[in-house]
C-alpha cells in the first residue's frame, strides 16, 4: 500500500474543524494594528502629525528631523502593543512580499544601556541585502545595493510582534526595483490628468483618486493531501492526475453552504484582516469544488494593492493553523475552473464623486460620459499592453482556455450605454444648434439612468466589463500582484485623459466652440474610433476569435508572445512621457518577466519528468508484475488454455508497457528540448523555446500518466487523486 497517500487521506479524514472564537465585534477591532489616523493623533506631536498628513495628501517630502519624531511616535505605539522588531515591507518583482526583521533593541558599544531604539534613519531608508532580488540587469548584482524607503501613503501595521513599514524599493541610481514605485507614479499621473478634465465640470476638484476593489479567488486543500503531491508543493499546480468522476457538473459547490473547516478558516482570516485594517466584506464558495472567493470594500489603489499582497501572506499563515494549503495558482486542477482576481476600478474626486457613476444632471452625466468613453479609448489604444500586464506562465492556463476571459481584450458596456453611444455618434460636427443642445441634454445625456439595470446582469465572459459604476478588469490572474495591471491601466487612462484635454482645449481656442460643444465633438470621434474594442457577445466562442481577428485585435495566447508589447516603442513612450518608468526600468521588467516565465516552465518540466519516472513508472511496473505473476499462475493451472483465460491480463500488461515507453521517450525528448532552450542567450528566444518546444511535452506525458492511473490498482497508486484533493473537506 502507498503509505504517504493513505496516511495523508487518514489525516484528512480525521480532521475536525479547528476551533476559533472572535475576540470582539469587527467594528471594534478594525484597524487596531494599523498606525492609522487615530494612532497618529495619539502618538505623534502636532508637527509630526501634520508632516505625515501633508506627505499623504500632497506628496511633500518628510525631512530627516521630522522623520525622527515620526519614528519615535511609531515605535512607542508599537512597543505598547508588544512589538519587538521592525521590518521594511516591500514588493520585489518576484511576486511575493519581502521583509527583513531588525530588533528595536540596541545597546551601547560596551553592552551597557540596553534600550529600544528606532530613529528616522531606520524609518526612511534601509539597505536590504538585495543581491538575490531580480533586477533585470539594472543593478549589477555585485553591488548588491538597493534601498527601501517609507511610503507614507500606506500606513505601517503590526503583524505578530513585528512593525511592518510599507516601503518602495529603489536602486542607488534611482530606478524602481519593485511593483510599488511605478504604481505610485502612475497613480500620480492619473490624478493630474483626471483633475484637469474634472475642472471642465467642477472647479473645486483638487485631487482624483483611483480606486480598486479586488476579488480574490483561491482553492483550499488539506495540508497533508497537498504535502503528498510534489507537483502541488513545487509548482503550485497538479501536473498530472486523472479528472475525478464527479467534478463541478452539478454546480452544487457554488450554491452550497461553506464547509465548516473552511468556514472556521475564513472567520479567523477575517479577524486577522480586521486587525490589519483590510476591509474584507464578502466570502463565498466559487464554482469549482473547494474553491472560494473573498472580497473587500474598495479602497485607494495603492492601499488596496498593499492589502491584497498582505492578504495573500496572511491567508497562507492562517491556513497553516487550520491544516490547509491555499492555492493561488490560476489553474491548479485540469478540468475544473481556474482562479482569477477581478480588479474593480474607478476614479473618485476629493469632492466625493465617483467619475464612473452616472449622475443626476445632464452636466454630471457629460462628466461621466467623458471618463467612461476615455477609458474605452485608452483600452482600445493600448489593448496589447493591457494584455501584457497580466501575462504570466500560470495565467496562460486561464486566458484563452475555455472558461476564462479570452486572451483578446475587449470591453463590455451593456445595451443601455451602447444605445447612448450610438446617439452621441450622430452629434453635429462643430457648433451645435440650440435645439440640438437641448435635445442632447434632455433626451440623451439626461436620460442615462443612475442605475444601469443591464449591467447588474453582466456578461461574465468579458475581460473588461463596465459594471454600473466601475470597470471590472477580469483577466487578472489570482496569483498576480495587482500592481502590474493597475500601473498599466492607470497609465493608459492618464495618457488618454491628457490627450482628451488637449483636443477639447484646441477646439475651444481654435474653433471657438463652447466647452460642452467641444466635449461632444471629441467624444463623437472617440466613439467612432473605438467600435472595434466593444463586444457584447460570448467571449468564449470561436466566432469571437474570428471576428476579433477581422477587427484587428491582438490575441496573444502565450506569455512570450504577449510580453513583447511591453517594450514596443508605443509602450516605452507612454511610460516615459508620464514619468512612470524610464526605458531601463521597462526593459528590466520585461526581462525579469521573461526569465520568470522560463524558470516556471523549466521547473514544471523537471518536476513532471521526475514524478513520471520516479512515481508513475515504478508503480506501473509493480502492478504489471502482479499481472505477470497472475498470468504465470493461470498458465500453471490451465496449461495451454491459459491464453484465453488470461487474455485481459495480457492485454493490460502490454498496454502498461506501451505507456511506460510513451513516458520514457517523451521525458527524454523534453529533456533534450530543455537543453537546447538553455543554450539560447536571448531571453525572448529562450522563453519562446520553453513555450513552443518544451511545454508541448507536458500534455503528452500527462496523458500517459493519467491513463496509467486508471489502469493501476488504486491500493498502490502513490499520488493523491483528484477526487481526494477536491472533495475532502
Ligand atoms: P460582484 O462583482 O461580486 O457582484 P459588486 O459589484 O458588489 O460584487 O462589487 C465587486 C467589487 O467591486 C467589490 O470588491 C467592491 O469593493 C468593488 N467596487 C465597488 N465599487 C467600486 C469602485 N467605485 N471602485 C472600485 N471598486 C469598487
Ligand atoms: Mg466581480
Amino acid at each position: 500500500m502507498s503509505t504517504l497517500r493513505f496516511q495523508a487521506l487518514k489525516d484528512a479524514a480525521d480532521r475536525k474543524p479547528v476551533k476559533f472564537e472572535e475576540t470582539d465585534k469587527k467594528s471594534v477591532i478594525f484597524g487596531s494594528n494599523v498606525f492609522n489616523d487615530k494612532a497618529m493623533r495619539q502618538f505623534l506631536t502636532p508637527d509630526a502629525y501634520k508632516g505625515v498628513k501633508d506627505a499623504i495628501q500632497h506628496g511633500t517630502k518628510i525631512d530627516r528631523k521630522l522623520a525622527d519624531y515620526i519614528a519615535m511616535g511609531m515605535k512607542e505605539w508599537a512597543v505598547a502593543k508588544g512589538v519587538t522588531h521592525y521590518t521594511h515591507w516591500f514588493q520585489p518583482l518576484t511576486g511575493t512580499t519581502a521583509e527583513k526583521h531588525d530588533a528595536f533593541f540596541e545597546t551601547s558599544y560596551d553592552g551597557s544601556d540596553p534600550l529600544e531604539k528606532f530613529g528616522g534613519g531606520q524609518l526612511v531608508q534601509q539597505e536590504p541585502d538585495a543581491s538575490s532580488f531580480p533586477n533585470g540587469g539594472i543593478r549589477n548584482t555585485f553591488e548588491a545595493r538597493g534601498y527601501t524607503a517609507w511610503d507614507p501613503t500606506s500606513p505601517a501595521f503590526i503583524f505578530g510582534t513585528t512593525l511592518c513599514i510599507p516601503t518602495v524599493f529603489i536602486s542607488y541610481t534611482g530606478e524602481a526595483l519593485d511593483y510599488k514605485t511605478p504604481l505610485l507614479r502612475a497613480l500620480n499621473a492619473v490624478d493630474e490628468a483626471a483633475t484637469e478634465v474634472c475642472k471642465y465640470f467642477d472647479k473645486n476638484v483638487k485631487k482624483v483618486t483611483a480606486t480598486l476593489g479586488w476579488e480574490q479567488e483561491y482553492f483550499l486543500v488539506d495540508s497533508s493531501l497537498a504535502n503528498s503531491r510534489p507537483d502541488l508543493l513545487l509548482t503550485g499546480r497538479t501536473l498530472l492526475g486523472h479528472t475525478s468522476a464527479k467534478g463541478q457538473q452539478l454546480d452544487d459547490h457554488y450554491f452550497g453552504s461553506i464547509p465548516s473547516r473552511a468556514l472556521n478558516f475564513m472567520r479567523e482570516l477575517e479577524e486577522e484582516c480586521m486587525y490589519l485594517g483590510i476591509p474584507v466584506k464578502t466570502r463565498h464558495n466559487e464554482v469549482a469544488p473547494n474553491q472560494f472567493e473573498l472580497a473587500p470594500i474598495f479602497e485607494e489603489t495603492n492601499l488596496a494593492v498593499d492589502h491584497n499582497s498582505l492578504l495573500m501572506d496572511v491567508m497562507s499563515k492562517v491556513a497553516e493553523r487550520h491544516d490547509f494549503k491555499v492555492l493561488f495558482h490560476e489553474k491548479p486542477f485540469k478540468g475544473v475552473n481556474g482562479s482569477g482576481k477581478h480588479n474593480n476600478w474607478s476614479l473618485a474626486t476629493d469632492t466625493g464623486v465617483n467619475l464612473l457613476s452616472p449622475g443626476k444632471t445632464p452636466m454630471s452625466n457629460l462628466q461621466f460620459l467623458s471618463f467612461f468613453i476615455n477609458t474605452i479609448k485608452a483600452v482600445q489604444e493600448y489593448e496589447e499592453l493591457l494584455r501584457a500586464s497580466i501575462a504570466t506562465a500560470s495565467n496562460d492556463h486561464r486566458l484563452g482556455a475555455n472558461e476564462a476571459p479570452p486572451a483578446i481584450i475587449s470591453v463590455f458596456i451593456g445595451a443601455q450605454l451602447t444605445k447612448v453611444l450610438e446617439e452621441l455618434e450622430g452629434v453635429t460636427k462643430g457648433k451645435l444648434s440650440p435645439e440640438e443642445k437641448t435635445d442632447l441634454k434632455l433626451n440623451v445625456v439626461g436620460k442615462i439612468p443612475d442605475v444601469l439595470l443591464d449591467n447588474t446582469d453582466r456578461n461574465r465572459t468579458s475581460p473588461f466589463a463596465f459594471t454600473g459604476n466601475k470597470f471590472e478588469f477580469r483577466a487578472v490572474g489570482s496569483s498576480a500582484n495587482c500592481a502590474n495591471a493597475m500601473t498599466t491601466l492607470n497609465s493608459i487612462v492618464a495618457k488618454q485623459l491628457k490627450e482628451f484635454k488637449k483636443e477639447v482645449d484646441t477646439l475651444i481656442e481654435k474653433k471657438d466652440l463652447k466647452k460642452d460643444e467641444a466635449i461632444f465633438n471629441v467624444l463623437r470621434e472617440y466613439i467612432k474610433q473605438t467600435k472595434n474594442i466593444l463586444f457584447e457577445g460570448d467571449g468564449y466562442s470561436d466566432a469571437w476569435e474570428k471576428e476579433a481577428k477581422k477587427r484587428g485585435l491582438s490575441n496573444h495566447k502565450t506569455t512570450p508572445a504577449a510580453l513583447k508589447a511591453k517594450v514596443s516603442k508605443k509602450a516605452l513612450e507612454l511610460f516615459h512621457d508620464l514619468n512612470v518608468m524610464n526605458h531601463v526600468e521597462v526593459e528590466a521588467r520585461y526581462e525579469i518577466e521573461l526569465e520568470e516565465y522560463t524558470k516556471k516552465i523549466q521547473i514544471e518540466g523537471r518536476v513532471l519528468g521526475d514524478i513520471a519516472r520516479n512515481h508513475v513508472i515504478p508503480t506501473a511496473i509493480r502492478y504489471q508484475n502482479t499481472l505477470i505473476e497472475n498470468v504465470r499462475g493461470l498458465k500453471e493451472i490451465f496449461g495451454k488454455d491459459f491464453e484465453k483465460i488470461a487474455k485481459e491480463q495480457i492485454f493490460l500488461i502490454k498496454e502498461i508497457s506501451a505507456h511506460i515507453e510513451g513516458i520514457n521517450t517523451n521525458v527524454e525528448a523534453m529533456t533534450e528540448a530543455r537543453k537546447k532552450a538553455n543554450a539560447l542567450t536571448d531571453a525572448q528566444k529562450m522563453a519562446e523555446a520553453y513555450c513552443d518546444k518544451v511545454k508541448p511535452y507536458f500534455e503528452i506525458i500527462r496523458e500517459h500518466c493519467d491513463k496509467l492511473e486508471l489502469l493501476v490498482d488504486d491500493e498502490i497508486w502513490t499520488l493523491t487523486k483528484y477526487r481526494e484533493l477536491l472533495f475532502t473537506r
